[in-house]
């Protein structure tokens, strides 16, 4: 009797989709032949919204011997940029656009060189999966909005982060006459504020960094005004790599300050040695996962509230290019980053009124600009505002949201749970989805692991297996995950 062929749907065809498909590709099958169904809305397939940017300002925030894509390969980019004779320096910072075109060739490669398996792309958006009990081949139909039907063993969900939606309540005459920008990675979108005068920008973090370098181009372009409550900006790499290190952790009472007092306490140890705190927020990266289940929920969601923004500036920085430029057009006040509360938006001839309130303030500032641009971040609530796909799971009882709502809950190996807490064996997720599980999910260095884990396990069908650490610190014993010991 012949070995069936094994059917795998790929939904979202951003870097944690094609990634998948790569590791799905080069997994070392011993039986039966494989077909990949990668499918993604925007047809974009590589790429998705971090990479799509053509922009050579729009550079990664990783240095380039560590954006590696392949599972256990951190250097793999950088050697691939020097065999195409484009070397450059282990902690350069490369266009985001550059990154796109390896993920591709990764792709395309992995394509040509697995026997047996067959990838197929499909434009298109998934609505809805349906498990068929009782239907041994290929039980899972995924539908499409267009009508389409494929069917599948096993699903991976690589959808991205959940769409966050107006900041505030917007009046539909600006979002039809273009003053309110919801989407600034939509192709054109910024096209028209490059004229203006002056743009407000919901937002201060890494996106409106790239929004505001976008529009200030070669010193032409509106004065930028970014807002956000907490008015944090993100820090900046240093020049040089960071030394990734062991430090003792106590995560027994599951609070977040002995964290914080072990942080500092390494800040100060390191800088004795001539490093500084990048080095540590740096090395915490391969026990972040670990770290955060340690907390348990309350703590998590005290995290949220009180600590994520400080964080988010630390961990997430801009390259040192980027930070100069963004820097030298504050100085000169074209871009002007402030704490503030957007209060309401009214139309005002071609322009927009926007009332704000300074925290803690009661009286309102009225500042009226050419436009408004929303680069407030990704949906943080999976209950209140689930796309049509993952509503539909979860109503199925096929998924459960995390505890927290920001995505879906998981296993360590990526596998559903259903509402009853039951590890699928067919749906797995990628990506932003399980960051309410393990809070570092969306960065390439995890995706790589997390798609060569979840390949792994789909090519030797019913195993499950541990995620392997990260290379860098592979040294690290994979030892009790409450405590990491100082090297
Ligand atoms: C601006 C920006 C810069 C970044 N820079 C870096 C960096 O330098 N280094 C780093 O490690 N990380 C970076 N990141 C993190 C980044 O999120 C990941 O590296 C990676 O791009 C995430 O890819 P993804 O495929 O999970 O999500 P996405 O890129 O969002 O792709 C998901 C895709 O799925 C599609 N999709 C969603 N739902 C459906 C559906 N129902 N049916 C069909 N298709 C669907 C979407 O249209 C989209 O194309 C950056 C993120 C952003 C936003």
């Amino acid at each position: 009797m012949s070995t069936p062929t094994q059917r795998v749907a790929i939904v979202g065809g951003g870097a944690s989709g094609a990634l998948a498909a790569v590791h799905l590709l080069r997994e070392p099958r011993d039986r039966g032949a494989l077909e990949i169904d990668l499918i993604d809305r925007t047809g974009g397939f590589g790429a998705g919204i971090a990479y799509g940017t053509t922009d050579p300002l729009h550079v990664l925030n990783v240095p380039a011997v560590r954006m590696g894509a392949i599972a256990g390969r951190p250097e793999h980019f950088h050697e691939w940029l020097a065999e195409r004779g484009e070397p450059v320096a282990e902690e350069a910072f490369v266009p985001r656009g550059v990154f796109a075109g390896y993920v591709r060739d990764l792709l395309a490669r992995a394509e040509r060189e697995a026997t047996d398996a067959r990838l197929r792309r499909h434009c298109g958006e998934v609505t809805a999966i349906v498990e068929h009990h009782g239907a041994p081949a290929a039980p899972l139909e995924l539908t499409l909005a267009d009508g389409e039907r494929i069917r599948a063993d096993r699903v991976i969900l690589a959808l991205g982060p959940l769409d966050g939606g107006d900041p505030i309540r917007v009046p539909a005459e600006l979002k039809d006459s273009g003053v309110y920008v919801a989407d600034p990675w939509a192709a054109g979108a910024l096209e028209e504020a490059r004229r203006d005068r002056e743009v407000l920008v919901v937002g201060t973090g890494l996106s409106m960094v790239d929004v505001a370098l976008t529009l200030c181009e070669g010193g032409q372009g509106p004065r930028v005004r970014a807002v956000s409550r907490h008015g944090l900006v993100p820090r900046r790499h240093r020049r040089t790599l960071t030394n990734l290190r062991r430090f003792h952790i106590p995560t027994e009472t599951g609070q977040i300050e002995p964290i914080v007092a072990a942080i500092f306490a390494q800040i100060c140890r390191v800088s004795q040695q001539g490093d500084d705190w990048r080095d540590v927020i740096d090395s915490m990266r391969p026990v972040t996962p670990a770290l955060w289940k340690a907390l348990g929920t309350a703590e998590q969601r005290r995290f949220l509230a009180e600590f994520q923004r400080l964080w988010d500036v630390h961990r997430f920085r801009m390259a040192p290019a980027v930070a100069d430029r963004f820097e030298a057009l504050q100085d000169v006040g074209r871009i002007v980053t402030e704490s503030n509360s957007i209060v309401s938006l009214e139309p005002h001839g071609d322009r927009v009124r926007v009332f704000l309130r300074i925290p803690g303030a009661t009286d309102l500032d009225l500042v009226e600009v050419d436009r408004v641009i929303n680069c407030s971040g990704a949906g943080t609530d999976l209950r209140r505002q689930a796309p049509p796909l993952l509503a539909g799971l979860l109503a199925a009882g096929a998924a459960r949201s995390d505890e927290l709502g920001l995505g879906l809950d998981v296993t360590p190996e990526g596998a559903l749970l259903g509402a009853d807490g039951t590890p699928s064996t067919r749906l797995f997720a990628i990506g932003a989805l399980r960051k309410g599980v393990e809070w570092e999910a969306i960065g390439v260095t995890e995706i790589r692991d997390h798609s060569a884990a979840v390949a792994r396990q789909i090519v030797r069908t019913g195993e499950t297996e541990e995620i392997p650490l990260p290379t860098e610190l592979r040294a690290v014993p994979a030892a009790a995950p409450t405590e990491w010991e100082a090297a």
